[in-house]
């Protein structure tokens, strides 16, 4: 069995500097709450738990001591409530989605009609929705209606999106109407390069896995991108959920893995194989054409 792992992939920029801030913070402090979890993964939420980093849904949980905000970052609102409670804050957004807030704020201030890219529901989106007056986040082409004919519109994207979606919706807003319209591209590059690699690898291989939690949106977007280009790619949080029959008589393996997943997971995973195809060697071979 040849196994190809993904050039770029695993933990990103903004989460390992998110979870070495925490780990920083949590050896000097006690009393330290993070608001939803740091990352979409169990395993990692788990460890800083058990170093004493609480994991709360609202503000209303926290009594006293400092917060540290995960890298999504939150809108200035819930930043102006946790200093009103007088708590210390740790500001570990990741710079890409602080540059999203910044250019969402200042089009609201130039008198753009924000458009956001994305998924409503997301932690990310909603801050930066926060940041600008009156945004309109669209995920889609069904969402569409919601943009106002003939307005100046700002437009930004889930740092976490593909450039296919960026450029269809782009395409598509554009086709809708618009008085004038500002484009910026705030995709994170981190994330293209993952997606591309992932693409690559899982063109020739028989079976592609996109290692992540199941709630993270860039592991979802991976996996479903790798089952665009081969029907046999599975999205799993770990080597525990890998049945029998996904690799039995394969021949050349392939796996990637989103953002927030460690890179023992990924380890893991290679060591497991390499046990159930303990009559073969294991060829583990970085991909290099991402
Ligand atoms: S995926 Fe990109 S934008 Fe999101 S935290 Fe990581 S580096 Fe930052």
């Amino acid at each position: 069995m040849k196994v190809i792992v993904a050039d770029s992939c695993g933990f990103c920029p903004g989460v390992k500097n998110a979870i070495s801030v925490a780990e920083k913070i949590l050896g000097d402090e006690k009393n330290v709450y993070c608001l939803g979890p740091i990352i979409h993964n169990k395993d990692v939420v788990d460890h800083l738990a058990q170093m004493g980093l609480k994991t709360v849904d609202s503000i209303e949980d926290i009594e006293s001591g400092t917060v540290l905000i995960r890298s999504h970052g939150v809108s200035p609102e819930i930043i102006k409530k946790l200093r009103q409670k007088g708590l210390k804050i740790v500001d570990a957004t990741c710079v890409l989605v602080k540059r999203v807030q910044k250019i969402a704020s200042e089009f609201s201030h130039q008198g753009y009609q924000v458009v956001i890219i994305g998924d409503a529901d997301h932690p990310e989106v909603q801050a930066v929705y926060g940041c600008a007056k009156g945004a309109i986040v669209v995920a889609d082409e069904k969402d569409l209606h919601k943009i106002p004919e003939n307005s100046k519109l700002g437009i930004v994207c889930q740092t976490t999106k593909g450039p296919e979606l960026f450029n269809r919706m782009v395409a598509a807003i554009a086709g809708h109407g618009f008085a004038e319209l500002h484009v910026v591209n705030t995709l994170c590059r981190e994330t293209v390069k993952r997606q591309q690699s992932a693409i690559d690898i899982c063109k020739k291989v028989d079976v592609m896995f996109v290692l992540g939690g199941l709630q993270s949106a860039n592991t979802r977007t991976l996996a479903t991108l790798c089952k665009k280009y081969n029907d046999q790619t599975f999205h799993l949080q770990n080597f525990s959920e890998c049945a029998k029959s996904m690799i039995f008589g394969r021949e050349i393996v392939g796996i990637t893995a989103g953002a927030s997943t460690p890179d023992w997971i990924i380890e893991d995973f290679i060591k497991n194989l390499q046990s159930f195809d303990s009559g073969s060697n294991v060829d583990k071979t970085a991909d290099k054409s991402a």
